[in-house]
């Protein structure tokens, strides 16, 4: 059994859930959170989020890359988001691969070596304000002045403001 069909089985369990507000994609609280594919931070629990609410954008680290402004850009302009919490955390992934050590893993593998870069850190702090600097100087965006960046404790669950 994989875990898909583990995870199929659960929904089967759990049946069709449909609470909360289903009519419009525009979150009705105009934010958007990017946060980590951690599988330690649970989005929802954490802010109380309910269905509608928010658009929650998430990959390896939280960081704003191209892909991400993408979204965001898609968030604002069509969708009607306001503001964007950013949300990166202690012990990450990114943390255990450097940027070139991790390209040649790849390169040895494939032959190829990626365009795009990996966007590991050491200072976590510092890849929120990196981020949230990424945010803010994006010209595709026009909701840049309420942008704060936070840590997240995996462990104790604290969130910390960071800028
Ligand atoms: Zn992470």
């Amino acid at each position: 059994m994989t875990a898909i069909d583990e995870l199929l089985r659960r929904n089967a369990e759990l049946g069709d859930i449909v609470p909360g507000d289903r009519s419009t994609p525009k979150p009705s609280m105009q934010v958007t959170i990017l946060t980590c594919m951690d599988s330690r931070i649970r989005v929802f629990e954490i802010f109380g989020l309910k269905q509608g609410e928010a658009h929650v954008l998430r990959n390896a680290g939280g960081v704003v890359t191209d892909d991400m402004i993408r979204s965001l850009a898609l968030s604002q302009r069509k969708l009607g988001t306001r503001e964007v919490l950013l949300v990166h955390h202690t012990d990450c992934g990114l943390q255990l691969v450097t940027e070139d050590d991790f390209k040649d893993e790849l390169e040895r593998d494939s032959g190829l070596r990626p365009t795009w870069s990996v966007e590991a850190f050491r200072e976590v702090k510092d890849s929120v304000r990196g981020s949230v600097n990424r945010v803010r100087r994006s010209a595709f965006l026009p909701h840049r002045d309420t942008v704060r960046g936070f840590v997240y404790d995996v462990r104790t669950g604290v969130l910390t403001e960071v800028v």
